[in-house]
């Protein structure tokens, strides 16, 4: 294996750890992104630079990936858990790392949300984004049970990302509005 991959992504057992490091294998599998876990520098709470993550995007990626999502978990979208963590505010602020120029993608994380229930398994998801398209590249969780399907943290933190783009955050020329917006979003549910 190339690449150094983090303490979390080391410690997972042979067949995990070598499907977490072929998720971040890119450009024909001549190339590795970093694991979001040791990318310490860059990450930024101002959403101008996320990339245009439509709905049309979270749909192929969740319905492509095994997962808890189908096609009629996604029409009825508002009542999936995911989305319902967002409105109610409990996706906390998003953090999007560019890695350097030449990277073609864009990792993206939710700053640590404490656990509401004790019983609950720590989480901690990241996810890469294209950067000119939108499209889902990877996604993880430290929830996960090693194998990749898509949980409702990463499921969240993507519905967060759409809706500050449908929002137009990453669009508005007042910086300080949109990281109020990241910071504080809670959806009125009406
Ligand atoms: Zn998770």
């Amino acid at each position: 294996m190339n690449g150094p991959l983090s303490p979390y992504a080391s410690s997972l057992g042979n067949e995990a750890k070598q499907r977490y490091y072929k998720k971040l294998l890119y450009n024909g599998e001549t190339k590795t992104l970093p694991d979001p876990y040791i990318l310490t520098e860059k990450w930024s709470t101002n959403p101008s630079n996320w990339p245009d993550l439509t709905f049309g995007d979270i749909y192929l990626y969740l319905i492509d990936t095994p997962s808890i999502y189908n096609k009629d978990s996604m029409k009825a979208y508002k009542s999936l858990e995911a989305y319902k963590h967002v409105v109610s505010g409990h996706v906390q602020v998003v953090l999007s790392n560019p890695v350097d120029d030449k990277c073609p993608f864009m990792a993206m994380k939710a700053k640590g949300t404490p656990s509401q229930r004790a019983r609950d398994k720590p989480h901690d998801p990241w996810i890469y984004l294209e950067k000119n398209s939108g499209t889902v590249y990877c996604a993880h969780c430290t929830c996960m049970a090693g194998l990749g399907e898509v949980c409702s943290h990463v499921g969240a933190l993507l519905f967060k990302i759409e809706m500050g783009v449908k929002m137009g955050m990453t669009q508005t020329s007042s910086t300080s509005e949109a990281c109020q917006w990241n910071s504080t979003f809670r959806k009125e549910v009406i």
